[in-house]
């Protein structure tokens, strides 16, 4: 059941030691005041030298403790953030991912590592984030021996269940209003201009009583497989979204070679 008026989930993604610290504290105020219980998706061990903005937070580890002590939910962003493989997605969002593609015992090994650094620092991995939307079915078997059967992904308006694994869809990269349906509003704290905090806190003031956690979403849905409807639904969203990628990459593509 498609819920009404649409809720709204928060997930902050590339979170590790060496995440922009004065880019990530613009976060916090609103994170307590509107949404205690966000999705924080922290990468185990990150070797992206692309998420090495500040030098390693001393403290990074105790504040992800805080947060999840005041409800946050803990994700698991892959493993180290580096995109080497270009194994077809269940989710073909981007040619290169971490883990689609990769033999199911490496991703248990490194499922199983994440996991192992995430809760050394005394935290409770959840849910499953794919750095990329990198996933394949194989991910999906390394996870469930693993023991995560939850992941924050996928173009549907309500959780659902597929190859035994609950997904919690992830649509949106700013917030947009709807009328009805859950949606995960993926953050990207490194990089999110002034502009784009502003209008995140102007949202979540105005939602703020339609804003949701994991916790309540896997209480209010049931988990079932998606009907017809929501299924068609999910792969004109999947289209829509790589149209709108392919035309930036064609228009990047031609300013380049008229400034070349
Ligand atoms: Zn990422």
């Amino acid at each position: 059941m498609i819920p009404f008026p649409a809720q709204y989930l928060l997930r902050f993604d590339d979170l590790c030691p060496t995440v922009s610290l004065q880019r990530w504290q613009r976060f916090l105020p609103m994170i307590e005041e509107f949404c205690p219980q966000p999705i924080l998706a922290v990468v185990p061990d990150n070797q992206d030298p692309g998420l090495k903005l500040s030098p390693p937070d001393p403290q990074f580890w105790n504040r992800m403790r805080d947060l999840e002590s005041a409800g946050a939910t803990i994700g698991l962003h892959g493993y180290r953030h580096i995109s080497s493989s270009h194994g077809r997605s269940l989710l073909p969002l981007h040619p290169t991912s971490e883990f689609a593609g990769v033999p199911e015992n490496l991703q248990r090994q490194w499922i199983r590592e994440g996991l192992r650094i995430l809760r050394g620092h005394g935290l409770n991995p959840k849910i499953w984030v794919a750095p990329r939307h990198g996933l394949d079915r194989n991910t999906l078997r390394a996870l469930q021996a693993e023991g995560i059967d939850l992941l924050s992904d996928g173009f549907a308006r309500v959780p659902f269940a597929r190859d035994g694994v609950t997904w919690i869809p992830q649509q949106l990269w700013e917030p947009v209003e709807k009328p009805n349906g859950l949606w995960t509003i993926c953050v990207h704290p490194n990089t999110a201009t002034d502009l784009q905090v502003a209008r995140l806190h102007e949202f979540l003031s105005r939602h703020a009583e339609q804003i949701t956690s994991v916790d309540r979403v896997l209480a209010e849905f049931p988990t079932a497989k998606l009907n017809l409807t929501e299924r068609l639904y999910g792969t004109g969203t999947l289209w829509r979204i790589q149209a709108s990628r392919l035309k930036k990459a064609i228009q990047h593509r031609f300013r380049k070679s008229d400034s070349d």
